[in-house]
């Protein structure tokens, strides 16, 4: 037998444990790894918590991230051995995810590890670092080029949002860091920030609902949503992209046509769950290489154990961590 973070809700009973499982617990599918890290994303937090509406049968291990080695396989692409990551998929959600020392998935969701990074530098990346890597690939893939100017990040001391100040800064772009912590501006400005502006810069004033403003930002990447993105539609210059990822500030936003039709602005649905594998794969080797954050190390706000994660999972949803809380598997 092993150990795992097991979620259970029954009727009016929500339970959060460490539980012994066997190997037959685990789902059905073709390859069975031992899992060596895994790292607290907001879903989890929320797959943790009786109404946070992400898991979809119970009972659940949690984790939509793992990194880890092969132990056994019936897939030609696997073999015994092969370190791998997953992220997403029905990971966590709807099949047992990484917070356990084993786990069975089918091959086609697995990447490779990259040269470029360890398993747990992977997992300090994870789906957080991934969505960024993904949100700049888009943003590229709708022109934005190095010198078009600052590139916004909202959330920035979050997951995703280090991640992409991070990414964005080593890829050479200007960046400008929103967040609501005035205690962290020198962990952004480590991260490569050029700019830093608090999150009620981005607010307009009540009752301000002024379409378009003057023009900033090259681009922005966004892991909040909520009242803030249309300030962002409004003042993202001409031609310029948003890649929306969250919604940490809120899952709903009243906007306008205007930055649309007069400015060309585009707003850019990421979604890293169902990313199509061959995209997975590049995304991995850019993590791992010509993206590579300096200080990856930085991001790490704690290393957790298994048996630590119902204390930890819960702080996520406060939106007070900064960076990557890792979790150490076995
Ligand atoms: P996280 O580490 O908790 O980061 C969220 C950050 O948002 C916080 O650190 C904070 O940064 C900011 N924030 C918190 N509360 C806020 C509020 N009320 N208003 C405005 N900003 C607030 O979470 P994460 O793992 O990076 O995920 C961020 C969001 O992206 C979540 O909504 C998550 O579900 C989503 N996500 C989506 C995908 C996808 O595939 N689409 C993938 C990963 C994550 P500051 O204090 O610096 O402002």
């Amino acid at each position: 037998s092993f150990r795992a973070l097991v979620v259970d809700k029954q009727s009016d009973a929500f339970d959060v444990g460490i539980r012994e499982l066997r190997m037959e617990d685990l789902p059905e599918g073709d390859v069975t790894i031992r899992v060596a890290y895994s790292s607290i994303n907001y879903k989890d937090g929320m797959a943790a918590t009786p109404g946070g509406r992400v898991v979809r049968a119970y009972p659940i291990v949690p984790g939509i991230d793992l990194a880890g080695t092969v132990v056994a396989s019936s897939n030609a692409r696997w073999r015994e051995g092969d370190e791998i990551i997953a992220t997403g998929y029905e990971l966590g959600t709807a099949r047992f995810g990484g917070y356990s020392e084993y786990a069975r998935v089918p091959g086609d969701w697995l990447v490779a590890r990259p040269p470029g990074l360890t398993l747990r530098e992977a997992m300090i990346a994870g789906t957080a670092g991934f969505t960024a890597a993904l949100s700049m690939q888009r943003l590229e893939a709708n022109g934005l080029k190095n010198a078009a100017g600052p590139v916004l990040v909202l959330g920035a001391t979050g997951g995703v949002g280090s991640h992409a100040v991070a990414m964005l800064a080593r890829a050479g772009y200007e960046v400008t860091a929103s967040t609501g912590k005035a205690s962290e501006h020198d962990y952004l400005r480590g991260l490569g920030a050029r700019h830093i502006i608090g999150r009620e810069a981005l607010m307009p004033p009540e009752g301000d609902r002024k379409p378009l403003r003057s023009e900033q930002w090259a681009a922005a990447i966004d892991p909040v949503g909520g009242a803030s993105l249309p300030y962002v539609l409004s003042t993202v210059r001409y031609g310029g992209s948003v890649a929306l990822s969250g919604l940490t500030g809120g899952g709903e936003f009243p906007a306008t046509v205007y930055p649309f039709i007069l400015r060309g602005v585009n707003l850019l649905g990421i979604d890293s769950v169902s990313c199509p594998a061959h995209l997975r794969a590049l995304l991995w080797s850019r993590i791992g290489g010509e993206w590579k954050p300096e200080r990856l190390e930085d991001m790490v706000a704690g290393e957790v154990a298994l048996d630590e994660l119902p204390e930890a999972l819960p702080a996520i949803l406060k939106g007070g961590v900064r960076g990557r809380t890792i979790v150490k598997v076995s």
